[in-house]
């Protein structure tokens, strides 16, 4: 079992984008990414190596401290965090929020879905890569999809991710349908465009903001 993993930075801030866009969340940004996606804004997390390993056990601490001083959840970013086994990390959290509270803290996940989950996840945040596409069986659990937009081939593709979304057979067992959400890319006037444009002639779909970049924090 990895009882540590490279991280980027842990902090506690604003949700900025999604369903929980503006609720006080801690982060663990992981380090190490092989999607490479070439508007990444998090390039410095790509490497698996340049970046401390932290003891999951000392994360879990800091989870514990954040929740105190009023984080609703945790989000696991990246880099691609499923290149890791979370599962270590999310037991120790488990446990760590366990003791100092009635209930474990809520672990949230942003990922591309290229591998399986891994340890408890309570909330599925994927974003799929047109260049790596995901696997079938997070598309069939994600809580919400948020593709991000550039141009038109970034609009067929979420519209492609959005018909792959809850289709294999045990997917009724999620008692809802994810949230789905166009992020313009972070400023690319062309995306901004087409997903506001689209977003208005499609309801069911929700503009996601990016707002902490907005505001300039974290
Ligand atoms: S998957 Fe995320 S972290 Fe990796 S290159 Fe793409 S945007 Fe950057």
């Amino acid at each position: 079992m990895t009882d540590s993993l490279p991280v980027v930075e842990s902090f506690h801030s604003i949700q900025g984008e999604g369903t929980h866009a503006g609720k006080s969340a801690f982060f663990i940004r992981l380090a190490g990414c092989k999607i490479k996606c070439s508007w990444c804004d998090t390039k410095e997390s790509w490497s698996f190596h340049d970046h401390p390993q932290q003891n999951v056990s000392d994360l879990a601490k800091k989870v514990v401290k954040a929740r105190e001083r009023g984080a609703l959840f945790l989000v696991i970013t990246g880099g691609e965090p499923l290149h890791h086994n979370l599962e270590p990390l999310c037991k120790a959290i488990n446990e760590e929020t366990s003791i100092k509270n009635s209930h474990p803290l809520s672990i949230h996940l942003e990922t591309s879905g290229v591998h399986q989950i891994s340890g408890r996840i309570n909330w599925i945040t994927l974003s799929p890569k047109k260049h790596y596409p995901p696997r079938q069986d997070i598309l069939d659990i994600c809580q919400e999809l948020k593709v991000i937009i550039h141009n038109k081939e970034d609009i067929r593709f979420a519209k492609e991710m959005a018909k792959k979304i809850r289709k294999n057979e045990n997917s009724h067992l999620q008692s809802t349908q994810p949230y789905l959400f166009l992020q313009p890319g972070w400023n690319n006037d062309e995306g901004r465009e087409l997903a506001i444009e689209f977003v208005k002639k499609n309801p069911h779909w929700r503009l996601s903001m990016q707002t902490h970049k907005w505001l300039g924090i974290t």
